[in-house]
């Protein structure tokens, strides 16, 4: 890494008219979690569970799940950690889900519809997250919310099994806007939600209808038009006092940082090489109104 990245992967990152932004790093693994740290990453704003999943025959067992989970975060111990529930199908498939052919995957059972259908998958990370709250500064991100009921229904299983294990203290659940649907629902969504986060990776490819791996359709596959502003504008009004984050790849685009925080957004996520640069375009932006 050049001096110059070095020098803005330290410290705050702060707009020019003193606005802190907070730059967090999505990982998978504790490699990822390592280089984020190093990078200047304030802590993990998207762990991917799927690693922990790809590549077994059968789902791992609580057990399994909390050593792994343990080892990849490792590294971000005493930062805010957000764990993502398993965001399976479509482009993520799993072995031992092989019957689960769909015509239509993406517009099927993946992320928390193929959750709450398997409820023992759910379960077993419900139990995890509870086990590594204890050590980790953590919170819960649920992947493909289309409807407020999907919140709800993850609640209501946190909240039972804390229950069964005399836990008081529940990490807050946030709702990933993946979906148009959730975006225009965010009243609704927000009174089962501690937080939010646009997954614009999805959410581009749902409002275009563009399958976000298919080269043939990628002209309209514009995660930075006009028409993704428009969600992100309306979401963030919609939260009112709720805390907004992006973990998309456009928050690592650093021409697109000013537009993104001129929406409301305070909190970026980010694959753990980009931090330095999007530090870096964070303090070139004033959001005040210049008169
Ligand atoms: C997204 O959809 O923008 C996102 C961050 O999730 P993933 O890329 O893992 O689907
Ligand atoms: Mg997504």
């Amino acid at each position: 890494a050049s001096r110059l990245a070095l020098e803005h992967a330290k410290g705050p990152a702060l707009t020019r008219d003193r606005v802190r932004i907070a730059v967090m790093a999505n990982v998978g693994n504790a490699d990822d979690t390592r280089m984020a740290i190093e990078s200047g990453a304030e802590g993990v704003g998207l762990y991917r569970i799927e690693q922990a999943y790809i590549g077994r025959s059968q789902p791992p067992s609580a057990e399994e799940l909390f050593e792994e989970m343990q080892q990849s975060l490792a590294p971000a111990q005493g930062m805010p950690v957000c764990v993502r529930l398993l965001d399976i199908g479509a482009d993520k498939p799993l072995p031992f889900l092989g019957f689960l052919a769909e015509s239509n995957p993406s517009l099927g059972r993946r992320g928390i519809r193929l959750l709450l259908e398997y409820p023992e998958l759910l379960d077993t990370q419900l139990r995890t997250i509870l086990k590594l709250a204890g050590h980790f500064d953590l919170s819960v991100l649920v992947p493909m919310v289309s409807v407020a009921g999907d919140m709800l229904a993850v609640r209501e299983r946190l909240h039972a099994i804390a229950t069964r294990q005399q836990i008081k203290k529940l990490p807050p659940v946030g709702a990933m806007l993946e979906t148009p649907a959730a975006v225009l629902d965010m009243q609704e969504i927000a009174r089962h939600s501690d937080f939010v986060s646009f997954g614009t990776n999805d959410l581009t490819q749902y409002a275009f209808a563009a399958d976000r791996e298919n080269a043939a359709v990628e002209r309209y596959f514009d995660d930075a038009s006009d028409v993704i502003f428009r969600l992100l504008r309306m979401g963030c009004e919609e939260a009112s006092d709720l805390a907004v984050s992006l973990c998309g790849e456009l928050a690592g685009r650093p021409d697109q940082i000013s537009r993104i925080l001129k929406c409301g957004i305070r909190t970026l996520s980010v694959a753990p090489p980009l931090i330095p640069a999007i530090k870096g375009a964070i303090r070139d932006c004033t959001l005040s109104h210049q008169p």
